[in-house]
């Protein structure tokens, strides 16, 4: 059941890594997804003014029409003085209980003021679970923008909740990174088909199912940039299984194949699961990917899923990768996505942000995928670009999905060659 993997593939490539100047959102930006994934968490940023007006720019209406984070503003007296921060972190979070019995489980989430000044969260949140529990359990980790990139937020805030899920000796598989609910609804779905069972989702929707875990345990990554939460599960005893993410019709396939092996799938039950959603997402990848094919694409380092949508974009729409720059390259990650990448691209990891706009410049793709502080002066130099962030927001992953991920990409183009034409009429 071994896939036909090319013979020449970029794992063994040369990574170029740089280290300098970096334009990327900071990690607080995760929990606007892992909100709406974990429905009865409340994500606490202690933080500045600045990390509240980051959230609400980010959340847009959600803030008000769905409350389930907020900011624990650190004043300039708090700066002053830790214990009087302490005490209203305290009072903050007393407060918001006493309110909302919903809360399950409360998320500190640190900022660049929290560490900067020492605030120590660990301790606050061992303090604060002492004192709430057992209704509520208060976890901490940093979304800090002084070392994190934007998907990092999730990693920090699923590996802080790993050393204190309950022990299993149960074999099961944990399938580990959020998902909207209709996609996470779809990979069930086919895992079920396969008779693959009982599965565990990290993050789950209520704390109230979340997964023991054990020596027996395997599990599978669904996002690239779970690089702490993979070594706190190891640490935990459970098994990685690698593979390629799930992107489009090949990424999806692959994957699927590695837990149906571990699992003894059968190799007809496989296909005869697989063959309708991968049809339809054959036929949507070529529907949507018309305008890609014969294009090149160069990655910015951003969101960390840079080298399993490179290898979506070339295998299976057509695309030339110039180079593909990822913030952290974690090779037992991402390991069989680069085995599939054709070699060819410059793979870097870390940024120098000149010098990368300098080789940019110089290839002048086709398609340029970066983060928002990027995109807007590229587009000014007429350079057609592709917001990485948008790519976390969206449903992307598995089979029903895979023409809307190649259609994230074609749109920029699509729109371009529309602007050109008005222009030439
Ligand atoms: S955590 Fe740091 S980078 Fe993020 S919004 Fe707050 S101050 Fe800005």
């Amino acid at each position: 059941m071994s896939l036909d993997l090319p013979t020449i593939g970029c794992r063994t490539t040369p990574v170029l890594k740089e280290r300098g100047q970096r334009e990327v959102f900071c990690g607080l930006t995760g929990i606007i997804w892992l909100h709406r994934k974990m429905q009865d968490a409340f994500f606490l940023v202690v933080g500045s003014r600045t990390c509240a007006h980051l959230l609400q720019a980010a959340a847009g209406v959600m803030i008000f029409a769905e409350p389930r984070f907020g900011t624990a503003i650190l004043e300039e007296k708090d700066l002053a003085g830790l214990a009087d921060a302490n005490a209203e972190l305290d009072r903050e979070v007393a407060r918001l209980l006493a309110r909302r019995p919903d809360i399950k489980q409360l998320f500190l989430v640190g900022s660049c003021p929290s560490e900067v000044i020492k605030l120590d969260l660990a301790r606050a949140a061992e303090r604060l679970s002492s004192v709430h529990s057992p209704h509520v359990r208060v976890y901490n980790y940093s979304g800090s923008g002084i070392e994190t990139t934007f998907t990092q937020g999730e990693d920090a805030c699923l590996a802080a909740m790993v050393p204190t899920l309950p022990a299993s000796t149960a074999r099961e598989l944990l399938v580990v990174g959020a998902m909207p609910d209709v996609v996470e609804d779809q990979c069930l779905s086919l895992l079920a088909q396969l008779g693959i069972g009982p599965v565990r989702m990290l993050p789950a929707r209520r704390a109230g199912d979340l997964p023991a875990v054990g020596a027996n345990t395997v599990f599978a990554l669904v996002q690239p940039f779970l690089g702490d939460t993979h070594a706190a599960l190891t640490r935990r005893g459970a098994r990685h299984l690698p593979a390629p993410f799930p992107f489009g019709e090949e990424g999806t396939t692959a994957w699927l194949r590695a837990i149906a092996e571990e699992f003894g799938v059968p190799r007809d039950l496989f296909e005869q699961v697989t063959a309708a959603p991968r049809a339809r997402a054959l036929k949507a990848i070529a529907t949507q990917s018309q305008e890609l094919q014969g294009k090149s694409v160069f990655f910015f380092p951003d969101s960390q899923l840079e080298i399993p949508l490179a290898r979506f974009l070339t295998r299976e729409c057509g695309m030339t990768a110039v180079e593909v720059g990822t913030p952290y390259l974690h090779e037992g990650l991402v390991g069989p996505d680069l085995d599939l990448l054709p070699q060819g691209p410059v793979i870097s990891e870390g940024q120098d942000v000149e010098k990368q706009l300098d080789r940019q410049r110089a290839a002048a793709p086709d398609l340029t995928v970066c983060g928002l502080g990027l995109a807007n002066p590229l587009e000014a130099e007429g350079h057609t670009t592709k917001w990485a962030i948008e790519l976390v927001f969206t449903p992307v992953h598995f089979y029903e999905q895979a023409g809307d991920l190649a259609g994230l990409f074609s749109r920029p183009l699509r729109r371009k060659a529309i602007l050109r034409k008005e222009a030439a009429e």
